[in-house]
């Protein structure tokens, strides 16, 4: 998967990552859309009191889940997420 990585105030790099695997718990969302919001200006500009870089932004985005289905004729199924 491709990420965008803030590497420190106002550098961003894109990078090649591995596709995480979820635990028990846990989903693998296909980002789709991703906003932008004030948080992602303020980290951008180095003006975030909370975040430590590197960071991955773009907390707020659209998707699909993957998971296991329980028919092994259909290998997995999707379902349509906002968060
Ligand atoms: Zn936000």
């Amino acid at each position: 998967m491709i990420r965008v990585v803030l590497e420190e105030p106002k550098k961003l790099s894109v990078e090649e990552a591995p596709i995480p695997t979820p635990g028990p718990s846990e989903v693998l969302i296909r980002v789709k859309v991703c906003g932008i919001c004030g948080s992602d200006v303020s980290a951008y500009l180095g003006k975030h009191p909370f975040v430590k870089y590197p960071v991955v932004q773009g907390h707020e985005f659209s998707g699909k889940e993957r998971r296991q289905s329980s028919r092994r004729t259909v290998s997995h199924m999707w379902q349509l997420l906002s968060l």
